[in-house]
């Protein structure tokens, strides 16, 4: 039989009546046999995170001070969905130990770790299926960093024989012993690393949208959803901001080939997004491009000097000034006599004059400017490659909307391009070019 993984996020599971949903979602399918859940998230938009509960009433604990009515006020959370799923189970004796380790200082990642256990245990009763304490199979190294092998063998020998198992998600067992999670919103990560562990067919990662849309909805009114995404293409979008999963979820089902579907716990008849290993011959967006997103907050220092192509170690020495200063590169446009660094603007705070001085000092320009303020467009596609036209489109749009071009950076993979344009510009440039690939084709 095949076999999915399955992890819901923290408002598919948020109270007893989602909870109610994603069982239902389990049942209806036996090849969905591994359940991976976060701590239960938001119910409504002022609402708390678990997580966030426990991090505040364990800085309590922290501080020596009574951190009794806020672990109470969590224990009401769960007790509510206990109630709400007619269950007769009680977590008094967990909630007694969590008390007393956060009494003995257990640490701030216990702490948080508690909203997945908690869920995980609640959720393995309602469905019926074994719980395993993510502590037990997941293990992190002494750099902090997963430690692939042993968690792979480690899971694999434990669920050989399990057809179903409840493993809560964002934590494991940290060198030291003690629990550790992953960085905010690692459940993802955990059902990955489930998926990649079992060799499953599918990794179902269950939110509350019904997956990636072709731009922000904050910009773009009701974009359209997209339907396949190639790993590189997410990883193009993701670092331009767009996030629906956590960045470290894709390695450890991209190097099983394994998909990834982004479904809607809300909406189950939706197909959501498919991740699709870069190799898949999946059928092309009818719209060319895959996805548009974008930055604000980046500085631009362009440097001239006549014949600098000839100036050995030009780059270089320009390049070293940032290294040496700890601020990353995100673009480097160039041309015969010029270069430009585009860095982000943060990382430049306060030491600008500086960086100016030093470049000076080191390649002596003929000009050198800087200009805030910048925000990049990133449009992405695997289908640019093989259909013409595709930039000139884009630079149409931009034209017509009258947006000034100030950069334009296309990757050797021929994946995406990246334009540069006024921080003022950057939500019209995003609506224009939407406007031109997908609601001419709608
Ligand atoms: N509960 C954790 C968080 O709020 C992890 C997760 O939901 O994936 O970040």
């Amino acid at each position: 039989m095949a076999t999915k993984v399955v992890k819901f996020g923290g408002s598919s599971l948020a109270d007893a009546n989602q909870i109610q949903k994603a069982a239902a979602i389990i049942k209806a399918d036996p090849q969905r046999r591994y359940v991976v859940p976060s701590a239960p998230g938001k119910r409504f938009s002022a609402d708390t995170k678990v997580t966030d509960m426990l991090y505040a009433c364990y800085a309590l604990a922290e501080q020596g001070l009574s951190f009794q009515a806020e672990l109470e006020a969590i224990q009401a959370r769960y007790q509510d969905i206990i109630s709400g799923l007619g269950m007769t189970l009680s977590l008094a004796e967990e909630f007694a130990v969590i008390a007393e380790n956060f009494r003995k200082r257990a640490g701030r990642d216990y702490a948080a770790s508690r909203g997945e256990y908690l869920n995980g245990k609640v959720i393995a009763a309602y469905l019926g299926f074994p719980f395993i304490d993510a502590a037990e199979v997941i293990f992190f190294r002494p750099n902090g960093a997963l430690d692939d092998e042993k968690t792979a063998a480690t899971l694999r020998k434990r669920l050989e024989d399990m057809p179903n198992a409840v493993i809560p998600g964002f934590y494991g067992c940290g060198a030291d012993g003690y629990v550790k999670t992953f960085s905010r919103g690692g459940s993802d990560v955990t059902g990955s690393i489930v998926a990649g562990a079992v060799k499953a067919d599918l990794y179902e990662n269950w939110t509350d949208v019904s997956g990636f849309l072709v731009a922000d909805p904050r910009i773009v009114e009701h974009p359209a959803v997209i339907r396949t995404i190639t790993y590189t293409e997410l990883r193009e979008l993701s670092y331009m901001g767009a996030s629906v999963l956590h960045e470290a979820a894709i390695f450890p089902v991209r190097s099983a080939g394994i998909p990834i579907n982004i479904r809607n716990t809300n909406a189950p008849e939706e197909p959501g997004t498919m991740i699709v290993p870069d190799s898949t011959e999946e059928e092309l967006s009818a719209y060319t491009i895959t996805g548009i997103a974008g930055k604000k907050n980046f500085t631009s220092i362009s440097i001239h000097k006549d014949m600098m192509n000839s100036q050995i170690g030009f780059c270089r020495d320009v390049l070293n000034i940032l290294a040496e200063h700890r601020i990353p590169l995100e673009h480097m446009p160039s041309s015969i006599d010029s270069m430009t660094v585009i860095v982000d603007s943060e990382h430049l705070n306060g030491l600008e004059e500086e960086i100016r001085t030093e470049i000076v000092k080191a390649v002596q320009p003929d000009m050198l400017e800087a200009e805030d303020d910048i925000a990049l467009i990133a449009v992405v596609g695997r289908g640019m490659c093989r259909t013409r036209g595709v930039a000139a489109r884009i630079f149409a749009a931009l034209a017509h909307a009258r947006i000034n071009v100030r950069m334009i950076d296309q990757g050797s993979s021929e994946l995406n391009v990246i334009v540069a344009v006024k921080g003022t510009d950057f939500e019209q440039a995003i609506r224009c070019i939407y406007d031109m690939f997908v609601n001419s084709v709608a």
